[in-house]
C-alpha cells in the first residue's frame, strides 16, 4: 500500500520562520508536513542544559509534549577556542537582553582584540535532536560543525548572527558573503541535516505505523 504522507506531520521546536521553510523544504521528499511549536503553545522551555544536544533534547521533548506529535528541535551555536568555547550555548545573548546580533559582534570583537589571527580559531556547532514522542527513549540525534576562523572585522550582508566575523576554513572571506545554498552546503546546520535526512527513512516507517 502506498501511503499519501498525509499523516506524517512533525513539529518543529522554534519559532523562527526562517528555520522553518528551511527545515520543510528538506523533508518534502520524506512527505513529512512540518508545523510550528508556535501552533500549540507560546510558552517556551527554559534552555537549562549545559550542552547544546542537551538543550535541542529540551526542546524537542517540549515540542512533542504540548502537540502529541513527534518532534525535531535544533541548537546551535559559536565556539571560540581562545575564548575557552564562548560563546557556546549562549550565543544568543551573548552580549545580554536584548538579543543583538551586532552587539554579540562587537562584544566578541572587543573579547578577541589583539590576538594574533592563528589564535582566532573557531567553529559553529548544531546538533539536531528528532523525538518520536514526548517518552521517547532513543532520540535521533545528528550533529554538525563547521570550522572556521573569528575575523578582525565584520563583512558581507547575508546570514545572520555572527556570520560577518566567521571566516570558514578553505574560503576567502567571511560566511555572511556566501549565498543561502552555498552555506547551506557546508554549514554546520547543512552538515548535521545532511546526516539527518538519511537516517531517517527507516524512523519514519517506525515511527507513523506504516
Ligand atoms: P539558535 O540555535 O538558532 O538559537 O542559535 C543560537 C545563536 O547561535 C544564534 O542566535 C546566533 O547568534 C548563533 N548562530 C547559530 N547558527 C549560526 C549561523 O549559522 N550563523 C551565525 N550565527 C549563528
Amino acid at each position: 500500500m502506498t501511503r499519501s504522507g498525509a499523516n506524517r506531520r512533525l513539529v518543529l521546536a522554534s519559532r523562527n520562520v526562517g528555520k522553518l521553510n528551511d527545515f520543510r523544504l528538506l523533508f518534502a521528499p520524506l512527505n513529512i508536513e512540518l508545523v510550528s511549536v508556535t501552533e500549540f503553545t507560546d510558552e517556551d522551555v527554559e534552555e537549562s542544559g549545559a550542552t547544546f544536544i542537551e538543550n535541542a533534547l529540551l526542546k524537542a521533548r517540549h515540542a512533542a509534549a504540548v502537540s502529541g506529535l513527534p518532534a525535531l528541535a535544533d541548537d546551535s551555536g559559536l565556539v571560540v577556542d581562545y575564548l575557552g568555547g564562548e560563546p557556546g550555548i549562549f550565543s544568543a545573548r551573548y552580549a545580554g537582553e536584548p538579543v543583538s546580533d551586532a552587539r554579540n559582534n562587537q562584544k566578541l570583537l572587543e573579547k578577541l582584540s589583539g590576538v594574533k589571527a592563528a589564535d582566532r580559531t573557531a567553529h559553529f556547532h548544531c546538533s539536531l535532536a528528532l523525538l518520536a514522542s514526548a517518552e521517547d527513549p532513543a532520540p535521533l540525534i545528528a550533529e554538525g560543525r563547521w570550522l572556521g576562523r573569528i575575523a578582525e572585522q565584520l563583512a558581507g550582508g547575508g546570514g545572520f548572527g555572527y556570520d560577518p566575523l566567521f571566516l570558514p576554513k578553505g574560503l576567502t572571506g567571511s560566511a555572511a558573503e556566501l549565498s543561502s545554498a552555498q552555506k547551506n552546503s557546508q554549514s554546520h546546520r547543512g552538515q548535521a541535516l545532511q546526516q539527518l535526512v538519511p537516517a531517517m527513512a527507516n524512523w519514519v516507517g517506525f515511527v507513523f505505523n506504516e
